[in-house]
């Protein structure tokens, strides 16, 4: 299988290790498969008498041909162990009304990052070594909350590699704050930015295009690489747990095999959902796609009417891992539908206009996969109370925007297929937001908002968000933007 960027570079293709240890195309377009691979349903019958680990290495080995698949086994059953992904790595479990629920946090740091992140660092050091690499690579990343710690637990002593995370001082919770400061590993660095999630992001993608702190580096025998969505590595992982889940509902009884169903993801970024997009086009038995938002809600706008206009106010909301303008991965989406000329056109216009506007066909080829729906802050708090007077079931605020768009979508479309709705973090991890839904009041210090929120419903704390908490921070850097290619170099070079 080779890969090819959605804006046309790279026409003879590249092999998965490449692709994987490179993260961009080179005309920064997004690598994609040049085909999807088909499953059928005996395919998934086969699968759903396998443990997690053999489905995953089943199915990358589909799309990671250039890996063996006793390597590729390897990696997922040193990913997905029991010691990793506490009790198992996603489990589904059923809410009323023919909802189920796919739990995807039950990894190190208690966001769904981990399915991705656990894996992804063993597929980059294969990488490099398929591929000839000798330098060091220093993994670079900007984070809001959840990508950091998920980056951080899964480069943690990698041979070869090195990670350092910048987050905004005063941009990330409380816990996600301690999560980070306690980390552990001889390859890590945490530093603080004084300025907000921007000046993070925008510091780092300076150092990333800096010819010559990519010479410096080089000359030292490192060099740069990210751990975000766009890179292949990370989107491949995610499409094994939607066939997994359709596995274990067959299994499960809960449908028969063939059956149709309809799954609701959170969306920030696009990957998580486009995921699922791809499992659908391989042959899983996927219906509907909802795409739910939070108040930022430009894809819901975008599924409606087919003009994506970036140039609209930022909301800070209680879902912040989904507070996102730009969702790069829509990108494979245009370029997988509409094709490479038509994708390539529209984010020329994305970057000089900050809009484009697709044609009515092009929309309804899209929406007869995909619908939208969002929650302002009031339904998000709303849903977190409901679902726990009346479900019984705590949620964070992340799941809530999506229990509530399903919620939405099966009225308004009198959908008579099983709903999966995917549940993206746990509750303890933004637990002042879900106290203040559920009791109106918050501690004013947010990490004792586990202990209340504990108090208050005797859910289990995840074991490793407990440990955290209980941790002396030890990286209190804190810098100013301007000297974040400073504090790269010295750690790269030390
Ligand atoms: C990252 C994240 C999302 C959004 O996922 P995308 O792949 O960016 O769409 C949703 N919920 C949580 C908890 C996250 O950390």
């Amino acid at each position: 299988m080779k890969y090819i960027s959605t804006r046309g570079a790279h026409t003879e293709g590249v092999s998965s290790a490449y692709a994987i240890k490179t993260g961009l195309a080179s005309d920064g377009g997004l690598f994609m498969p040049e085909s999807i691979p088909a499953i059928d349903l005996e395919f998934i019958k086969e699968l759903s008498a396998l443990s997690y680990p053999e489905r995953a290495a089943r199915v990358l080995s589909l799309f990671l041909t250039d890996y063996t698949y006793d390597e590729l086994l390897e990696d997922a059953k040193a990913a997905y162990s029991k010691e990793k992904f506490i009790p198992q790595p996603a489990p589904i479990t059923s809410l009323s009304g023919g909802r189920y629920m796919l739990e995807l946090w039950h990894g190190p740091t208690s966001a769904f990052k981990d399915m991705a992140l656990q894996i992804m660092p063993r597929l980059f050091v294969r990488a490099l070594r398929k591929c000839g690499e000798e330098r060091e690579a220093l993994i670079l990343v900007a984070t809001s909350g959840d990508t950091g710690k998920a980056a951080l637990e899964g480069y943690r002593d990698v041979p070869g590699t090195k990670i350092k995370v910048f987050y905004p001082i005063d941009g990330v919770s409380q816990v996600q704050k301690r999560q980070m400061q306690t980390q552990e590993g001889t390859n890590v660095s945490v530093v603080g930015i004084k300025g907000n999630f921007d000046d993070a992001q925008s510091g780092v993608k300076k150092i990333f295009s800096d010819q010559d702190i990519a010479r410096t580096l080089d000359e030292g025998g490192v060099f740069l690489s990210s751990a975000n969505s766009i890179n292949w590595g990370r989107l491949v992982p995610q499409i094994v747990y939607y066939i997994s889940a359709y596995c274990d509902m067959y299994k499960g009884g809960i449908i028969k095999i063939g059956e149709k169903i309809d799954v609701c993801v959170p969306t920030g970024n696009f990957g998580n959902i486009f995921a699922a997009y791809i499992a659908k086009m391989m042959g899983a038995p996927i219906g509907r796609l909802v795409c739910a938002s939070n108040k930022n809600n430009i894809l819901t706008d975008f599924l409606k009417t087919g003009e994506y206009d970036k140039n609209r106010v930022f909301y800070a909301t209680m879902s912040p891992s989904m507070d996102i303008l730009i969702s790069s991965n829509l990108e494979r989406l245009l370029y997988v539908t509409l094709g490479q000329k038509k994708c390539a056109e529209y984010m020329r216009k994305l970057a000089a206009e900050g809009k484009y506007s697709l044609e009515a066909s092009e929309l309804a080829l899209i929406n007869e996969s995909f619908v939208g729906y969002y929650a302002d802050e009031d339904d998000c708090a709303k849903t977190i109370k409901d679902t726990y007077e009346n479900e019984n079931r705590l949620i964070d605020t992340h799941t809530s925007v999506a229990v509530f768009a399903a919620n939405r979508y099966m009225k308004d479309y009198e959908a008579k297929s099983k709903m999966l709705v995917v549940s993206t973090a746990s509750p303890y991890k933004f637990a002042g937001d879900v106290l203040l839904s559920l009791t109106g009041e918050k501690p004013c210090d947010d990490l004792d908002a586990p202990k209340a929120l504990f108090s208050m419903t005797g859910v289990a704390v995840p074991s490793p968000l407990e440990t955290v908490l209980s941790k002396q921070p030890i990286h209190l850097g804190v810098i100013d933007k301007d000297n974040m290619a400073d504090s790269v170099i010295d750690f790269a070079l030390r």
